[in-house]
């Protein structure tokens, strides 16, 4: 099958032909229909965060299930899914407690044990399985526990984007901040997952949605998708800015950009009381500096992983509040390629025009 393999580091994605394996008993294959590119990708093409090569990368993804495992009862074959790079085993304490995004066996016990063939091969030799999915492929094998069944009325492009970018985003409002009706919300970064937490910041009733960002056409598309105010950061010092529009300070936070410097006026644009969330991967090696006072005035700087989801119970969700019409993805998907064109597509998400590129397999 076609798969945009990775490798070197850094580098850029080359198409090739692999082998994929057959389900095992937990596993099940799935004929992948799309899939986004979402900037985690880019950032382990960089280096900035290490990874194993040869890999297939791609962690944004839907499709349908083409085969399952004998052990496999919750999904059949001409099922929908969503997968997750979430995949949780179900039982560590982790799990157990609900935080099934935290799981701590995911790496040891949702992969091929040593001895068995790999999922992912190419002459033989193995290619790694980027985050329990490798989405960039015709085809996935997956561990049962990474992916979600959903209506088969949703599309399989705008269900991609939940897979990450769109949990990422909505799951950091309502489950990692729990952002409540009325309160006030400013997020840094309008790409796909900070336009996501604006979308979350409006259906969860927020007062103020800010929305903040250097390039002014996707200040334009988070007005569109609920911001009520925008902040041009090229023009304006936007912790200045938030104070001014909420009279000293806004009740949350999110970081969608994963930079020091925008991690720091996330915390340093809180009210007393209020929470600051990191979601954008800010490189290995980078500090985050805050004036230790401020924390007299209770203020939370905190971190979000794929949105703390608990997926199978959120996908679902968000599937329905796409397919009533209060989450727009059809607006967030700037583009359709083809997987020949996933360097392109990567060159373009730097110069930081596009919302969303989804590949169509
Ligand atoms: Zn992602
Ligand atoms: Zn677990």
């Amino acid at each position: 099958m076609k798969a945009a393999v990775l490798n070197a580091i850094p580098g850029i994605l080359e198409i090739e032909d692999i082998d994929i394996g057959e389900p095992g008993p937990r596993e099940v294959l799935i004929r992948t229909v799309a899939a986004g590119l979402c900037h985690s990708d880019l950032h382990f093409m960089e280096g900035k965060y290490p990874y194993p090569c040869p890999a297939v990368l791609g962690h944004e993804s839907a499709g349908v299930v083409e085969a399952v495992g004998s052990m496999v009862h919750y999904v059949k074959p001409g099922d929908h899914v969503i997968t997750c790079l979430s995949a949780f085993c179900g039982h560590c304490s982790q799990c157990t407690d609900g935080h099934l995004s935290r799981c701590e066996n995911k790496n040891t016990e949702l992969v091929r044990q040593p001895g068995e063939a790999p999922r992912l091969s190419r002459g033989g030799e193995a290619v790694h399985q980027f985050l329990h999915l490798s989405s960039y492929a015709e085809m996935m094998l997956v561990h049962e526990h990474a992916v979600v069944k959903i209506d088969k009325e949703m599309p399989l492009d705008r269900a991609a984007l939940i897979g990450c970018g769109v949990t990422t985003g909505m799951g950091a409002v309502f489950r990692t901040a729990k952002v409540a009706p009325g309160e006030t919300v400013a997020v840094i970064g309008c790409g796909g997952i900070g336009l996501s937490a604006v979308q979350g910041a409006r259906i969860a009733g927020a007062n103020k949605v800010i929305a903040i960002d250097m390039v002014a056409s996707k200040l334009d598309l988070a007005r569109s998708l609920g911001a009520t105010h925008l902040v041009n950061a090229s023009e304006t010092d936007p912790i200045e800015a938030v104070r001014d529009l909420t009279g000293g300070g806004v009740n949350y936070s999110f970081e969608a950009v994963g930079l020091k410097q925008t991690a720091e006026q996330a915390f340093n644009m809180l009210r007393s009381g209020g929470q600051a969330t990191i979601i954008g991967m800010i490189p290995v090696g980078t500090k985050v500096e805050i004036h230790g006072p401020e924390l007299l005035s209770e203020k939370t700087l905190t971190g979000s992983n794929m949105g703390s989801n608990q997926f199978r119970t959120d996908m679902p969700r968000f599937v329905d509040m796409y397919l009533d019409g209060r989450l727009k993805l059809d607006e967030m998907v700037s583009k359709t390629i083809a997987i020949e064109d996933i360097n392109a597509g990567f060159e373009e998400m730097k110069t930081g025009t596009v919302a969303r590129s989804v590949i169509a397999f």
